[in-house]
């Protein structure tokens, strides 16, 4: 892979080569430290495109179904060892261009590869059951066998591993992949495209096609040689994801947002809550779908822990993610930059009181980026709208409570359900976290942000569509069982 020292123009990766759009026109990826730096150009590609990538991606599904398993596990292997050897350049390359501080970037492009180093041993596991028949001459079983193709639509923040967490399972069970990357960091999806191709893939196995959300995205939902759709984003284009594959009998699967809460008990150790809670709520500018985002904590350790998390909040350094001593970048777009002002604005009208942060970051050398001071509201109550909306940035809404079971019904009074923590001690507070949080991910004494790649990860509720990612819990949703009966 050459390594660009000037903004280069990425085309579409089609059946196993590089194409230009039908547009024949191109639009710029930029870095959220600088709007002025240009990372690449990419395709602003229409429905022909799409079109051509869902053939490829059909007829190389030929033969790519009839491969074994482990022989599908090579080539994830094969792709595995070509991304970890561009790791510094892939990473360097996301932190450009979406803003998260070079070392995350690092963590998720290792990230990836560990992943499709999982996937590549899934190969070689046997999927089915033998059912015993009530006939005694019968014979029954079970196969997975795989959809066709999958068309994978992901959002910006997590710009290599979500791709690859859907993109790995999908192709080792057989399907083949029409990738749809978030228009954000397309730039950091051509150039994993770029391992999948040194990586000597065949041709058609994965195709990315970039462009907007309503013209691929949708494309993508509609196209009848679509058998799937996994989609992580937005619950608002999540739902229209969802109805749009149902109209048509296309199985679908929706990652979607979170209003993810930490319950601090009392008798809690205060310096691990303050450390989780900043990390799990800032970390990556709060661009988490399991960033911690209320924080509700029992009034008893109340004004101890505000003092502790102010401290540790107005020690964090914001800057750009390749300077070795940023702790947090900018937001990853103007827009998303605004999203978030819009909601800190909102919380002072509704009546949250401001403890710290709250602004845009202006200082010299800073003013040209998507810089938002990390921000932490008191007084936050359930019906306010920074109580109850995603906000996807370094905000943090302390609420006050007296007793565990307040704790657990104002964390549970959301529309989302993805992940929730408590820091505690007591066994008893632990087991009924666990027993009554509705949430896809509970955690104990850990931050809410985070799983390990071999464990189930969704959300309830509005969080997901309850199928779940990651791990062996994959299979569920990129094969079909077929259930075969055999008359001896
Ligand atoms: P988004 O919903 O705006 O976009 C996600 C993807 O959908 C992009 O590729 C976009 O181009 C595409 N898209 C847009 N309109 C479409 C349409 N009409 N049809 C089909 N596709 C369309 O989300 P985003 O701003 O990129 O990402 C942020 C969101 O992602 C947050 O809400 C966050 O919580 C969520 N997220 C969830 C998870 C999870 O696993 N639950 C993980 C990461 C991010």
């Amino acid at each position: 892979m050459s390594v660009h020292t000037q903004a280069q123009t990425y085309q579409n990766y089609i059946g196993g080569e590089w194409r230009p759009s039908a547009s024949n026109q191109v639009e710029a990826s930029i870095n959220p430290a600088n709007r002025h730096e240009v990372i690449g150009y990419v395709q602003k590609s229409t429905a022909e495109d799409l079109d051509q990538a869902v053939k490829a991606a059909q007829s190389a599904q030929i033969a790519w179904r009839k491969l074994s398993g482990p022989a599908r596990g090579e080539y994830l292997y094969r792709l595995a060892n070509v991304l970890e050897r561009h790791l510094d350049d892939i990473a360097a390359t996301m932190t450009r261009e979406m803003g998260k501080t070079l070392p995350e970037a690092k963590g998720e492009t290792a990230r990836g590869v560990a992943i499709l180093r999982y996937y590549a041993g899934e190969g070689m596991r046997k999927i089915g059951d033998v059912i015993p028949s009530t006939d005694s001459e019968g014979l029954m079983f079970t196969s997975r066998v795989p959809l066709g193709v999958v068309g994978v639509i992901t959002p910006w923040n997590f710009p290599v591993a979500i791709p690859i967490w859907k993109i790995a399972p999908a192709i080792v069970y057989g399907n083949t992949v029409v990738f749809k990357p978030a228009q954000e960091t397309a730039v950091t999806a051509a150039k994993l495209m770029e391992c999948v191709d040194e990586a000597g893939l065949p041709p058609g196995v994965v195709n990315m096609v970039t462009g907007a959300g309503s013209v691929i995205g949708q494309g993508i939902v509609d196209h009848p040689g679509i058998a799937a759709v996994t989609f992580t984003g937005s619950d608002q284009v999540g739902r229209q994801v969802g109805l749009g594959a149902l109209a048509r009998g296309a199985k679908y699967q929706l990652e979607m947002g979170g209003k993810n809460p930490v319950i601090v008990a009392a008798d809690a150790d205060l310096d691990l809550a303050v450390e989780a809670t900043v990390s799990g709520g800032l970390r990556s500018t709060g661009q988490k779908c399991t960033a911690t985002s209320r924080v509700i904590v029992q009034s008893a350790v109340y004004d101890a822990f505000k003092q502790k998390l102010l401290e540790r909040v107005a020690a964090l350094k914001v800057g750009d993610g390749l300077a070795p001593d940023t702790w947090m970048g900018p937001c990853a777009s103007e827009r998303q930059m605004q999203t978030v002002l819009g909601y800190i604005q909102k919380g002072l009208e509704e009546g949250a009181v401001l403890l710290c942060g709250g602004k845009r970051v202006t200082a010299p050398g800073l003013e040209h980026g998507f810089y938002v001071e990390p921000t932490v509201f008191e007084n936050v109550t359930p019906d306010m709208t920074i109580a109850r909306e995603e906000i996807f940035g370094p905000v943090l809404a302390l609420m006050k409570v007296d007793t565990l079971q307040e704790a657990l019904q104002l964390a549970n009074d959301s529309r989302f359900g993805l992940s929730a923590s408590i820091f505690t001690r007591d066994i008893g507070n632990m087991l009924e976290f666990i027993r009554d949080m509705d949430a896809g991910l509970v955690r104990i004494n850990a931050e809410s942000a985070g799983v390990e790649l071999q464990a189930p990860f969704g959300g309830m509720k509005q969080s997901s569509s309850h199928s779940r990612e990651q791990g062996q819990a994959a299979i569920e949703f990129f094969t079909a069982i077929k259930t075969v009966f055999v008359k001896g």
